[in-house]
């Protein structure tokens, strides 16, 4: 291939895995060589999966398997039944009508027909196109990762999801305590991050003032800055209320940047929803700008992740890879990325966040400290050699009858 079009490869993550791991990845990628995978989701951008899919699908490429990713079409109604199916299984309420259902089956069966999935493995991301599995005759495993926090889902849905998912060959959850009662195998595989892309990358101070200076976010006071997609999951209003109690005692700006996903209807609505709270000191702004997601990251004091529900949070492995402290609620994934007072804080409430804060900006040891305790925490287990790994010890692990040895 042109060499102007050099992408990464596993060897690149030498410095930062090791040689050993390397050549431990490579030897359990020869028997998988050539093998065809598809991934299959529904957004190519705004969201952890698309995040994800855009680099893992490269990276599967480089040790030689030929990897695709397939984004599914979809009308707003069926993004809207969708997204409430999303919240449903987090905990939230829906009603499940026919018509939603239906909806629900129509839209993935169109798709079902437009994307000819005849790979060797294909592997199902997250909720949306879930059902797609009831239109092919398998030629290899088929895999279904839910990415979702899935500790407390709605038992109406689930009951609804649940003769799909056990279609599945082996099903692939974040953590083991959203483990389920199915009949088939459950893997648990943490996301990872890229530190080669734009977002993750170094950057010089110049750079970083820059992208700051281009959308007139000010750098003469310590930054917060919660950086997530316009969801009510993400509790933007508790950041709001933490940062105006902290406020009182240190100074300082914040920065909510943000951006929806296409296969989120109620983003730009929760976006609309803060504007009133827009102030000097806060700034709200809705932007798709990698560069921008990683200055402020970087440049920030701190960084908040206030969710009151998140599968894994990767803006949390994001921040804590810059070496930048994270405030981060106990909620699902990030009480597996966050260690208490070690690399991070964990939090439970707005007053929790704001103590932290004040705590945080005003001691440049402690940030120092908890800096250097979560890159190397990103470092050891959340890059994306670990991940493909998990993924390579999966498919070496399925029988000719595309029954995983677990
Ligand atoms: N993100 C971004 N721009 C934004 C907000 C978020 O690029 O304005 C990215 C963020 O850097 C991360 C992803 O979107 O890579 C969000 O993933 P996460 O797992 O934190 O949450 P999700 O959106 O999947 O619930």
């Amino acid at each position: 291939m042109h060499q102007k079009f050099r992408l990464v490869k596993l060897e690149d993550y030498e410095d930062y895995v090791g040689a050993k791991t390397i050549e431990r990845i490579m030897r359990k990628a020869e028997p998988l060589r050539d093998l065809h995978v598809a991934h299959v989701n529904s957004t190519y951008y705004g969201g952890g999966v698309a995040e994800l899919l855009a680099s893992f699908s490269l990276l599967m490429n480089s040790v030689g398997i030929k990897t695709g990713w397939r984004v599914i079409q979809g009308s707003p109604d069926f993004f809207s039944t969708t997204k409430k199916m999303h919240n449903a299984l987090q905990g939230g309420d829906i009603n499940l009508s026919r018509m939603k259902k239906k909806i629900y089956e129509d839209v993935i069966h169109e798709n079902a027909i437009r994307n000819h999935l005849d790979h060797d493995v294909v592997v199902i991301h997250d909720p949306q196109p879930l059902s797609m599995i009831e239109h092919y005759r398998k030629k290899g495993p088929w895999i279904w990762r839910c990415h979702v926090e899935l500790s407390n889902p709605d038992p109406d849905l689930w009951n609804f999801l649940v003769p799909f998912v056990e279609k599945y060959d082996a099903v692939v959850f974040t953590l083991e305590e959203y483990k389920k009662k199915l009949n088939t195998p459950q893997v648990f595989f943490m996301p990872a991050i890229d530190p080669f892309k734009i977002k993750n990358r170094e950057l010089s101070e110049a750079e970083i003032n820059n992208r700051l200076e281009h959308y007139d976010i000010p750098t003469d006071l310590p930054i917060v800055a919660q950086i997530s997609r316009f969801d009510r999951w993400k509790d933007p209003e508790g950041v709001i209320e933490a940062f105006k109690i902290a406020r009182k005692e240190v100074d300082c700006t914040l920065v909510l940047l943000g951006n929806v996903a296409t296969d989120d209807p109620e983003g730009a609505e929760v976006y609309e929803s803060l504007l009133d709270c827009r102030e000097e000191r806060i700034i709200i702004l809705s932007r798709q700008d990698s560069a921008l997601v990683n200055a402020l990251q970087r440049q920030a004091a701190v960084i908040v992740q206030k969710s009151i529900r998140e599968g894994f949070g990767l803006t949390v492995a994001e921040a804590m890879w810059k070496a930048t402290p994270v405030i981060g609620a106990k909620v699902g994934g990030i009480c597996h990325q966050i260690k208490d007072g070690e690399n991070g804080f964990l939090v439970s409430s707005v007053e929790e966040t704001a103590k932290r804060m004040v705590q945080v900006i005003g001691d440049k040891q402690l940030r120092q400290r908890l800096g250097k305790a979560a890159r190397e925490t990103v470092r050891k287990q959340f890059l994306l050699t670990r991940l493909l790994e998990q993924y390579l010890d999966m498919f070496n692990a399925f029988e000719t009858d595309y029954r995983l040895k677990v």
